[in-house]
């Protein structure tokens, strides 16, 4: 006999009575005492990422435009410190609430972009990119002439002669001299009269291999703040923002507590006294971020979605009427005011009625036009779990937030295509607008696969003629993917065409090899 068990479901679907709140003659259903609780908590002191077996990571830093040669040793510093606060010589911070601004430090990376170790690293004086010193090998240079020089990372040195290469076939194409950009990388000028001239006689050697993208960068010095608003019953512990939140703790060092933040938001609003208090949890979330623009927020809803209407729950036993009112209640003006300050990013981790039944989805988008913010996920699937998306969350940080990389096609394919499951539970729907929120763009990305999800359409597990399950064998023919069941006397055949328009987006590059090894 089969068996069947029942288990905690964990997508974030469901029915419940509507109501609105947020205004003062909102009656609801259920009445309930406040329950709205603020989480805080600090980016606790870290040290940066170090090879295990050596020294401790070293790092250095230089006012701007000057190759550096100043070595500073953060962990021997940390912990001299906190040796110092364990004998009660001084006492050791303790996060207050809401904390102090975060402290902007020279814009400078702090960890090597090629290897993100941190280290003696030299900085760039045309980017924030460091890297190491080891990773160079030439003649060396004296500390009193290295202060005197510019350094150029490979990066700046690759955009340099690429540029120049391509200004040099203009030029040629017009029948000038183009005068040749050297390719060589000498890393190392000095300024001799108007010129910048290499320093050295030789170029530089490189000795180190890319560990990330060609271009990335190790962007930890404007601040991130990952805000969850959370509906109560849904679990906390394990949930996406804070393991995107652990995950990005060892990037912000020491100088940089405060650079990173975590607050959650918990919420079940039942009547106006609830909304009053959220709305005092939400300002005192985001307070840190209330005094200065620029940085990037990630900014979680975490909630049931009315698995037919599409309308967000205020509370554990209330849907929020419309769309409209729920966004009212739960990111008021004052808030958006702060989130518009800074590049922020609203995930919506709820069920996909939110996108899929028209009403809502039409809702959404005109409240992401009036949001202004930087963009908008959301999840199209019907019983959403979040757990699917923590993949792709993670590396969405390491991508965007700690590379900074440019939020393209390109990248997103690449992050994408690295998210596990996601593809397979759910499209992703991202909403942004090209011109400042006059107009909205929406980019639906659908995982296509052969064998699963023959252009993006789904391959059915049991064969719709003779019902055995995983019997179809796909081809391609002329660009269309045929599904033919393999089962005698089963004629069953489904084909799959292309839908115009769709663009292919190509994920990330490489294969893995194994190699015995004796
Ligand atoms: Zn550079
Ligand atoms: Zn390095
Ligand atoms: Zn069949």
């Amino acid at each position: 006999m089969a068996r069947t068990k029942q288990s905690a479901k964990r997508s974030t679907g469901g029915t419940a009575p509507k109501g609105e709140l947020g205004t003062s003659t909102a009656s609801t259903t259920v009445q309930k005492a406040a329950d709205v609780i603020m989480r805080e908590q600090d980016a606790s002191p870290q040290a940066p990422s170090q090879p295990v077996g050596t020294t401790p990571a070293r790092r250095a830093r230089s006012s701007t435009g000057a190759a550096l040669d100043q070595v500073k040793d953060a962990g021997q510093a940390t912990r001299k410190k906190r040796a110092v606060a364990a004998k009660g010589g001084v006492k050791q911070r303790v996060p207050s609430s809401p904390p102090p601004p975060p402290p902007f430090n020279d814009g400078r990376d702090k960890f090597c972009y090629l290897c993100h170790n941190g280290g003696r690293c030299l900085v760039c004086s045309n980017c924030p990119r460091v890297v190491c010193s080891p990773h160079l090998a030439h003649e060396p240079i004296p500390a009193h002439e290295m202060s005197k020089l510019t350094f150029v990372c490979l990066s700046c040195h690759i955009r340099y002669v690429r540029g120049h290469r391509k200004e040099e076939k203009v030029e040629d194409r017009r029948g000038q001299q183009a005068k040749k950009a050297d390719s060589k990388y000498m890393a190392f000028y000095r300024q001799d009269g108007a010129d910048r001239v290499a320093h050295l006689p030789r170029a530089v050697q490189v000795t180190a291999p890319y560990h990330v993208g060609h271009h990335a960068r190790v962007y930890t010095s404007s601040p991130v703040g990952i805000i969850l608003f959370r509906l109560r019953t849904l679990p906390g512990e394990g949930s996406v923002p804070r393991v995107v939140y652990e995950a990005m703790k060892p990037y912000f060092v020491d100088e940089e507590v405060g650079n990173l933040v975590y607050r959650e938001v918990v919420f079940d609003l039942n009547n106006d006294e609830d909304v009053a208090k959220h709305h005092t949890a939400i300002m005192e979330a985001l307070a840190v971020f209330s005094s200065f623009e620029g940085g990037r927020i990630l900014l979680f809803v975490y909630t049931h979605a009315d698995e037919e209407t599409g309308t967000l729950f205020f509370g554990a036993n209330l849907a929020a009427q419309t769309l409209r009112n729920w966004f009212d209640v739960l990111i008021p003006e004052e808030a958006r005011t702060i989130l518009r300050a800074h590049s922020t990013t609203l995930f919506m981790l709820c069920c996909g009625a939110l996108v899929a039944a028209d009403a809502a989805y039409e809702e959404l988008k005109a409240h992401c036009l009036s949001l202004r913010i930087t963009r908008l996920l959301a999840f199209e699937a019907g019983a959403f779990q979040a757990a699917f998306a923590t993949p792709f969350f993670l590396i969405y940080a390491y991508k965007f937030i700690i590379e900074n990389a440019n939020f393209d096609d390109h990248q997103l394919a690449n992050v994408l295509s690295q998210s596990l499951y996601l593809g397979r539970h759910s499209k992703v729907i991202v909403m942004s607008s090209p011109d400042s929120w006059e107009t909205l763009t929406v980019a639906e990305y659908i995982w296509s696969s052969r064998g699963s999800r023959p252009w993006g359409e789904v391959l059915p597990i049991q064969c719709v003629g003779c019902s055995a399950l995983r019997t179809y064998d796909v081809v391609e023919k002329k660009g269309n993917y045929i599904a033919t069941c393999t089962e005698d006397g089963c004629s069953s055949v489904l084909e799959f065409k292309k839908r115009e328009g769709d663009v292919v987006l190509k994920g990330v590059e490489g294969n893995w090899l194994k190699r015995k090894r004796e």
